[in-house]
């Protein structure tokens, strides 16, 4: 275009210029900008749903849809994990007694394991024992009746020793 031309086109002529270009398609290059500015935008919920209700029932390729027995690169176990952070374990809760040698104790039933970690989560974990006030080393609620009611009352804090000396004293109370 000739220098004197490109004076001569008015700011009229240059908006019928932007006009007729309008509904044309965009380039390759101006598609990339326009996603490139649509990054970080967060779709409304309304917007969501809808794209949700489009994707029902549509299958994707074969290639990105999900499989059965599908497994994940280490990659993605490792995005999945960061994204799990945070949350609580599920076995998180569940705090396991240990196995004690004394036949007496009913260690090994299920309902006994249930009771104890319910006291605990209750009345928090017993620092002293009752008997003998020793403040070290594992201290336990003892079940005062043994009927392993789920009435708080009924338990008492006794450290290891004292609570195989009272279980013991119990059963043998009950043998008599
Ligand atoms: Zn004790």
């Amino acid at each position: 275009m000739a220098e004197k031309t490109k004076r001569i086109m008015s700011d009229e002529h240059k908006e019928k210029i932007r006009q007729a270009k309008l509904g044309t398609h965009c380039s390759a290059k101006t598609k990339r900008k326009m996603s490139l500015a649509k990054l970080g935008k967060k779709f409304t919920e309304e917007h969501k749903n809808k794209i949700s209700m489009a994707l029902i029932g549509r299958h994707l390729s074969p290639k990105t849809e999900f499989k059965q027995n599908h497994k994940h690169s280490r990659k993605t176990l490792r995005k999945i994990s960061i994204s799990l952070m945070g949350r609580k374990a599920w076995n998180k809760d569940k705090i396991h007694l240990p196995n004690e040698l004394n036949p007496m104790w009913k260690g090994d039933k299920v309902g006994y394991n249930a009771i104890h970690t319910w006291v605990r989560r209750k009345k928090g974990s017993p620092k002293k024992c009752a008997t003998c006030r020793k403040t070290k080393g594992k201290i336990h609620w003892a079940n005062i009746n043994h009927k392993y009611h789920r009435n708080l009352d009924d338990y008492i804090s006794l450290c290891v020793s004292c609570h195989k000396k009272y279980d013991l004293k119990n059963n043998l109370l009950q043998l008599t």
